[in-house]
């Protein structure tokens, strides 16, 4: 039977957030995974010369955990412009801050999708939220996002093209009855920040977090199938001791291991398609409100060139599918391309598509701190579902579970 002070179950940047801290501290752990390589949901594939995220999914780099725990340039940043493409069911119309974009200020005066009250309200609350902590945000009401954008005064119109398909982006929730105060948190992200790929695609962040262990105390490929106490049986033949566990798995399976309650999850499905003529060259994203399969995309390859073979380029679809799913999806998200592009779409290639049932958490409220809730004795909880479905939240919850741990292990 193998011994150690910490066992860590599961790879993801939870976990490894959580073996950095222990590695800081000269604390012996050993992080279990079940897959061959770390990193969770952070997932990159690649097909044929193209570099496919599993699920769209990007770096804020305003998050307080990342600029506590990255090196960004050490990713090889390749950022999206600031704002947003919208579409209007016959064009996409630009939006962008004006403050930051002056030049762009005459078009959006003449955008008919936002009107001047709408540019006032976004400022007033850019202001606000410049001087308002994460610990504000938090403590401030908690009702849905969508009731938030009306209580704030946003038009129909501001709503229905960006906010709605922005957030919903965001969240990978349809209603929108996620946390306002998150949605407060994210916009001051976005706000204070900017928005990146790696250049290897998201994988890089785990990978980046690994190097940073030792590789003799990561066991891959090795699933955990029961605990017993602090005694932990493996599908191999490997048994482990532990003083403390450190379950940094998702909700699904540490509610497995543990018999917790089930929880609802956002789900979503990212079609990527190739090109060799694409029908637009910049970095915005481009959203869609109407509901239809599609609620955004991008060109990757616009916006970081390594993502495809030289003379092609790839594009990102995002759905965020209702329960009532048809087979005839790809066909439907096809024809929505053909409405934006015309007779081009025929032309277009799928290169892989990804549907991720148990994407994020379903989040209605948001305390912004840790949920100890679940944490006994010598076993302690992390991961995304402990705070907030992003890397953000993932992060945080493994490097302040550790310090909970540490303090147990080396009382001050
Ligand atoms: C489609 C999608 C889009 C997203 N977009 C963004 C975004 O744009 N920005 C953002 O900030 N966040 C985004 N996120 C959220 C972010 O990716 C996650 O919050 C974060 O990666 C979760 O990390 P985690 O460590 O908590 O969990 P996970 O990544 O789920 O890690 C859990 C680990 O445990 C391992 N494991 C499970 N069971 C066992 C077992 N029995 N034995 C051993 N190991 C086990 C798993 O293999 C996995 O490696 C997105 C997520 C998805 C899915």
């Amino acid at each position: 039977m193998k011994q150690t002070q910490v066992a860590i179950i599961g790879g993801g940047l939870a976990g490894l957030s959580a073996a950095k801290e222990f590695e800081k501290h000269n604390i012996d752990y050993l992080l279990i995974e079940k897959e061959e390589t770390v990193g969770g949901k952070q997932k990159t594939s690649h097909i044929n010369g193209y570099q496919c995220d599993h699920g769209f999914q990007i770096l804020l780099t305003a998050y307080p955990e990342v600029i506590k725990q990255l090196n960004i340039k050490k990713l090889i940043p390749h950022y999206f412009n600031k704002g947003a493409k919208l579409w209007n069911q016959n064009s996409f119309k630009t939006i962008s801050d004006p403050l930051k974009k002056p030049s762009h200020l005459p078009y959006l005066l003449c955008n008919p999708l936002l009107s001047w009250n709408d540019y006032w309200k976004l400022f007033k609350l850019k202001l606000s939220l410049k001087n308002q902590t994460s610990a504000d945000i938090f403590a401030s009401t908690n009702t849905t996002t969508k009731d938030l954008f009306t209580r704030l005064g946003f038009s129909e119109n501001c709503q229905t093209y960006f906010l709605k398909p922005f957030f919903r982006g965001v969240y990978l929730d349809n209603e929108l009855i996620t946390s306002s105060r998150l949605c407060l948190f994210y916009w001051k992200c976005f706000l204070e920040g900017n928005a990146l790929i790696p250049q290897n695609g998201i994988s890089a962040i785990p990978k980046q977090l690994e190097s940073h262990l030792n590789p003799n105390n990561i066991l891959k490929n090795t699933t955990i199938t029961n605990i017993d106490k602090t005694i932990i049986t493996t599908d191999t033949d490997i048994r482990i001791k532990a003083d403390f566990i450190c379950c940094a798995t998702d909700y699904q399976t540490a509610s497995t291991l543990y018999n917790f309650p089930n929880k609802h999850y956002q789900c979503v499905t990212n079609y990527y398609y190739q090109t060799d003529t694409p029908p637009t060259h910049n970095r915005y994203l481009y959203l869609d409100g109407s509901k239809g399969p599609i609620n955004n995309f991008h060109n990757v390859t616009a916006i970081n060139k390594h993502a495809s073979p030289k003379g092609n380029y790839l594009f990102s679809i995002t759905s965020i599918p209702n329960k009532t799913t048809t087979k005839h999806y790809e066909k439907n998200i096809l024809n929505q391309l053909k409405t934006y592009f015309g007779d081009q779409i025929n032309k277009w290639n799928l290169v892989t598509h990804f549907h991720i049932p148990q994407a994020l958490p379903h989040q209605s409220i948001s305390h912004g701190v840790l949920n100890t809730h679940y944490n006994t004795q010598n076993i302690y909880f992390c991961g995304d579902w402990t705070i907030q479905g992003s890397i953000q939240g993932a992060l945080y919850s493994g490097r302040k579970t550790a310090t909970q741990i540490i303090d147990r292990i080396q009382p001050s």
